[in-house]
């Protein structure tokens, strides 16, 4: 790797650890390290604040952003969720699930929020914990060098390279996934596939008193959409299709936005008087993950280790979960202490384990068996609960969701069975998906990929 290694230009920063990506990941990570004492630098290729997807945040997050110190804040700039509604117009009908029902019970609320403001937040409080942020700043390559410290060569907006030498390189770089394309090794999900379009609206239709602040996921037959309130009264809209819908688009993206919002009548009845804000966005070609998450001296965390699905918004919460554990195994190591490797064992664990419990539901969310069951009023034998605990964030084993969740998945598929035909339709509709690639839409996260 050393010989592709561009020549160095002046090194002029030296660093313990190299945060790439100002993202709640890598805001996280570096806030946490910094208090342990460390030298922490951060790359930002953009400036906050800057407009990111991923606004409905989980119950189970707040002890983080408590952890963090970060709560009070955010609790200023979020609206409350209690919930979340569900929408099926194959039913003909809605109900909403609350976190407070969940087994867990503790966490019954958590915020929307626009991540500008929140990822603001998160980045103002490492500075303040000392970290050292470059915005504007994107880190290009990193020439690991064995027994030494490793090069990672960047460049601002003007186009100025620098070199920085760090201990440790964390990459918190979200989906641009900055070591995976240098290094290899990050795979396409071969389970599922979908991409995006969305946009922040005004007048659109909120649900009545307590449960305004609730987040609404609609099914439709191209996948699923996404309404998530804000404080300020406008409001995230966005639909997740299969790649073969998407790949149908002939008009420029706010059109089609527009069109397929008219495909579903729930979502258009609440969008009658709505207004676009700016530009429609778009992600595509997105549930990914890589074998391995860290070598000897670095460590991914967020999505630049695995990006799923967000139907049941667990993004930021993955991501501030792997930072905060992440956080133990890099001091560990630079510390060479030894409970390194059990700090290292509990974050691939953790990380694995957030992953995979929420793969099985994104994988069967719009199959028809599951949309019956969740669409049945009453719980069995905990099953709502302890499903409710999955959406509200409790995915890492800390209550028993084991059984109720195992019992779930046999009720799924004695009601796949029941109405086989219907149900092995949709699941190859969404089989057939996987390999298609959506070359029509650009990712609004990475616009200048090099
Ligand atoms: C359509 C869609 C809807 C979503 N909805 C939700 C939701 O409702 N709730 C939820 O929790 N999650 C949601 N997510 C997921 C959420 O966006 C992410 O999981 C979350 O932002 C991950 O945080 P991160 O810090 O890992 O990455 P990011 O938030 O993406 O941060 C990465 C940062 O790294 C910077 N960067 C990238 N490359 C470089 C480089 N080479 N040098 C310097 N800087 C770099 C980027 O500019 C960015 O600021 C959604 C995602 C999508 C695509």
């Amino acid at each position: 790797m050393a010989d592709r290694f561009p020549k160095a230009t002046t090194t002029s920063v030296t660093c313990d650890v190299l945060v790439v990506g100002g993202g709640p990941a890598g805001s996280a990570i570096s806030a946490l390290l910094a208090e342990k004492g460390w030298n922490v630098h951060v790359l930002e290729k953009d400036r906050h604040p800057r407009f990111h997807i991923g606004e409905s945040l989980l119950p189970h997050s707040l002890p983080m952003l408590e952890r963090l110190g970060v709560l009070s804040s955010v609790e200023k700039i979020g609206i409350t969720k209690y919930g979340a509604e569900i929408v099926s117009p194959y039913h003909g009908r809605s109900r909403i699930l609350y976190f407070s029902k969940a087994l867990d019970g503790s966490q019954p609320f958590a915020y929307q929020v626009k991540r500008s403001d929140f990822d603001k937040i998160l980045i103002d409080n490492a500075v303040a914990k000392g970290v050292h942020l470059h915005e504007g700043v994107r880190a290009k390559q990193v020439e690991f060098r064995k027994g030494s410290t490793h090069l990672i060569q960047t460049e601002d907006q003007s186009g100025q390279p620098l070199t920085y030498e760090a201990k440790f390189v964390v990459d918190a770089s979200g989906r641009d996934t900055f070591l995976s394309s240098q290094l290899g090794g990050k795979h396409r999900n071969p389970d599922h596939n979908s991409a995006a379009v969305f946009g922040h609206f005004e007048g659109v239709k909120r649900l009545p008193g307590r449960d305004e602040g609730n987040i609404s996921i609609v099914w439709f037959d191209h996948g699923w959409w996404w309404i998530i309130p804000f404080k300020d009264g406008t409001t995230s809209v966005g639909a997740v299709c299969w790649p073969s819908y998407i790949s149908t688009r002939k008009v420029p993206l706010e059109q089609f936005l527009k069109d397929t919002i008219a495909l579903c009548p729930p979502v258009a009845e609440r969008m009658a008087n709505a207004t676009l804000l700016g530009q429609a966005y778009a992600a595509a070609n997105y549930s990914y993950r890589r074998q391995t998450m860290s070598g000897d001296d670095y460590l991914m965390v967020g999505d630049a280790f695995a990006f799923i699905d967000p139907v049941f918004s667990s993004g930021v919460h993955l991501a501030l979960n792997s930072a905060i554990l992440g956080a133990d195994v890099v001091d560990a190591r630079l510390r060479n202490a030894p409970q390194y490797s059990h700090c290292m064992r509990e974050f691939q664990r953790t990380v694995r384990l957030g992953v995979k419990t929420y793969s099985w539901f994104i994988y069967h969310f719009t199959q028809p068996a599951f949309r019956n069951l969740f669409m049945s009023d009453g719980s069995i034998l905990k099953m709502e609960e302890a499903i409710l605990s999955v959406l509200a964030g409790d995915a890492f084993g800390k209550s028993p969701t084991r059984l109720p969740l195992f019992l779930f998945k046999i009720a799924y598929y004695l009601v796949y069975l029941f109405n086989f035909r219907e149900n092995r339709a949709a699941h190859r509709r969404r089989v057939r998906g996987v390999p298609e690639t959506v070359t029509s839409l650009k990712d609004y996260a990475v616009p200048h990929r090099s």
